[in-house]
């Protein structure tokens, strides 16, 4: 490896900051900064500044690890790699290939995420994999799919944000979960724009805001109803658009004025009169946009919340028209290309569907299988991780960790315990990988060459810039050498590039279509944004790529953006007298995700070195808790421990939790995995909980 600076992107959150990388005379790598890209001009926030750290080896898993009398010791690679075939071998002999089960995670690369896809449903025949995107933004992608025909976290590019007239962002702490990206909610309101920030809690975004909507937790969807009705009751719709370019609005209006104002307030907390400024601030500007992030996907009526708020764009007419859309703020690293080729239950390479009888018959095709061969749609990953141990007897998991990511985690522990045969693939000795057969340890994001797709849908070419160190390998050699254990000896390459090729005849003419896009136009134009096709020969594409969708069409077959009619409903779980209160989740700057990483590097730990409850004095001092005291939080599905945080800064109804640490503090312990009916989204951001103070 040559020391000169290798341009590459952040391995965390789905912004992909750009950074440059040279390795050092020391075996460590020095990061530098890479203003060249738009996105974050240079700027990291602590977590892409220290995640060099996860790189060295005193962090890291080096050797292989195989149970041995309920003991993880270190093994060989042909050992840990027979150990893990016939774990699958046996498990679909004896239980059938359904009985095999894979789980990845969004922060695969695409070639990674593709080929784990094609591995579970050529190699294991199994219709069982699903991955951690599903608790991301599949909500978003759900509504996005109903309303436009395409689901693509930002129809235009960030750059566009400073431009537009004003930015209702809905459920998003931005401050904290990708901090560069406030540059553009900063430039924006420097330019004259204003910004409306909805979230329970008055967060550091918040406090940046124009207007602060502190609505109940889960009642998104009634303030976006509650809105849309005033729109409609002030005469502030654009009938011309919502003739021209919508379908549906009728029985949408007709939801939208059976919320009026006052019932509205009664359902969120936010005045009729804040509701009406939003209007305002929303409508008069020529331009505007929502964005929307776990704050209401993460619900059990999520698709619907998305759907009301993506309504409220249609008929102003903010949908497909320049500085005016409705975005999802995607939370992976490789949230948006994970779910687009493969690795989610119900797709196939190019967000094509494993139902449609062409889709199968294209990409079985590309695999040189017969499409019959091709397993339906398997389960959702809660629904997935719930049937563990019952009808899923072993499990294949790859760049995850629901022992502390998924809801009512506790359960979710159990059921992997109860596995007949777990094999997983990390970095570190994650909570999930401890309770492992067999672990093995593979390359991260700088010692491998991969593609990711970034919130924008700007597909980006992450560079290998350092060796990896001794005794590890990477996710496809791994893939590699089980299909070839597994009677499958060709299909399954080692190098990132031949499968992307494959990757790009797989997507072609799918709704992501990647196949006008190269390694080397990558490398030299900072990214493309998909679909970009190309005719065939496919050698030397030219198609530009596609920064900005429907400005002349929405996906739908007629061109037209669709209303669904959607009405508010309660949450999973609303308070009673046993549990009185709301608990939401969400992050904290200097973590990321479980941790998995971000719990490795000093710095991030000392900056966030545990949970907390976050509650607000009112509900503080009737628990007689002062700040830093150990308060319990109970639901139904456990109780959690960690010390009191007290501010004013929170609804007194609600208390929030962060839910990146796991043990007694794992706020996971307490989530509701009731699932949303079309996205089956679980309901992380809301569930029914007490509060008591411990006593020491
Ligand atoms: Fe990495 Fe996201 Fe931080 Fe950028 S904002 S440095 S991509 S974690």
């Amino acid at each position: 490896m040559q020391n000169t600076a290798t341009p590459t992107h952040c391995p965390y959150c789905a912004l992909q900051c750009g950074m440059n990388l040279t390795p050092a005379p020391d075996g460590t790598v020095e990061l530098s900064e890479r203003a060249d890209f738009p996105v974050n001009r240079g700027a990291l926030c602590g977590k892409g500044r220290t995640a060099p750290a996860v790189l060295s080896s005193r962090v890291r898993l080096t050797s292989p690890l195989v149970r041995s009398e309920g003991t993880l010791v270190p093994a060989s690679w042909e050992e840990a790699l027979d150990r893990i075939a016939e774990g699958l071998r046996r498990t679909r002999t004896e239980h059938g290939p359904d009985a095999c089960g894979v789980f990845g995670g969004g922060g695969l690369t695409n070639e990674k995420a593709y080929t784990l896809g094609k591995f579970a449903r050529v190699v294991l025949g199994t219709s069982q994999i699903d991955y951690n995107g599903r608790f991301c933004m599949s909500s978003a992608a759900a509504a996005g799919m109903k309303a436009f025909g395409l689901d693509r976290g930002l129809p235009f590019p960030l750059e566009d944000i400073p431009k537009t007239g004003c930015v209702i962002l809905v459920g998003s702490n931005l401050a904290e979960t990708m901090p560069p990206s406030l540059r553009f909610f900063n430039e924006l309101r420097e330019n004259g724009g204003t910004l409306i920030v909805i979230d329970p809690r008055r967060t550091k975004t918040a406090e940046q805001a124009d207007l602060h909507l502190a609505p109940r937790p889960g009642t998104d969807l009634a303030l976006a109803l509650g809105l849309l009705h005033l729109v409609v009751a002030e005469g502030r719709t654009d009938e011309e658009y919502i003739r021209e370019r919508t379908t549906g609005w009728e029985a949408a209006r007709a939801e939208a004025l059976a919320h009026w104002p006052e019932y509205v307030e009664r359902i969120t907390g936010v005045s009729v009169p804040e509701l009406r400024e939003t209007v305002r601030m929303f409508c008069e500007p020529e331009s505007a946009m929502v964005l929307t992030a776990r704050g209401p996907e993460q619900q059990s009526k999520g698709t619907d919340t998305v759907g009301a708020w993506i309504n409220l764009c249609l008929a102003t007419g903010r949908a497909g028209r320049p500085l005016s859309g409705y975005g999802c703020l995607t939370g992976q690293g490789n949230g948006q290309g994970g779910r687009e080729h493969g690795q989610k239950a119900d797709q196939l390479p190019g967000y094509r569907k494993l139902t449609d009888p062409e889709a199968r018959r294209h990409v079985a095709e590309v695999w040189g299988v017969d499409p019959d061969s091709l397993p339906g749609p398997g389960r959702s990953a809660y629904e997935l991780l719930d049937a563990l141990g019952t009808d899923i007897r072993a499990l294949l998991l790859m760049g995850s960790n629901p022992v502390v990511s998924a809801p009512r985690a506790a359960h979710v522990e159990d059921r992997i315990k109860s596995l007949d045969f777990l094999a997983v693939c990390d970095v570190v000795l994650s909570e999930t990988a401890a309770l492992a057969d067999v672990v093995l340890p593979v390359t991260q994001w700088a010692e491998e060459t991969g593609t990711t797709t970034n919130l924008e849908g700007r597909v980006l070419l992450r560079r290998k810039a350092i060796t990896p160190p001794d005794g590890i390998r990477s996710d496809l050699e791994v893939m590699h050498e089980l299909a070839d254990r597994l009677g499958v000896d060709k299909g399954f390459p080692t190098d990132p590039e031949e499968v992307f090729e494959e990757l790009r005849r797989a997507s072609a003419g799918g709704p992501a279509d990647y196949s006008g896009i190269t390694y080397r136009r990558l490398a030299e134009e900072n990214g493309v944004f998909w679909p970009c096709p190309t005719e065939e020969p496919a050698e030397e594409p030219t198609h530009p790529g596609t920064p900005r969708l429907f400005h002349d069409r929405f996906a739908t077959e007629d061109g037209r953006a669709r209303f669904v009619p959607v009405a508010h409903r309660a949450t999973a779980e609303e308070p009673d007298d046993e549990y009185p209160v709301l608990l939401t989740t969400g992050r904290v700057v200097s973590q990321y995700q479980s941790g998995a990483q971000t719990r490795r590097v000093d710095e991030l730990n000392a900056a966030a070195p545990g949970p907390f409850v976050e509650l607000h004095p009112r509900l503080a001092a009737r628990l007689g808790a002062a700040e830093g005291d150990p308060v319990a939080v109970v639901s139904r599905r456990g109780r959690a421990v960690a010390p009191a945080r007290i501010t004013s800064a929170i609804r007194p109804d609600t208390v929030f939790m962060p839910f990146h640490w796991p043990g007694e503090g794992r706020a996971n312990t307490l989530t509701n995995p009731a699932l949303d009916p079309t996205s089956r989204m679980p309901e992380f951001k809301v569930c029914a909980v007490r509060v008591e103070a411990v006593q020491g």
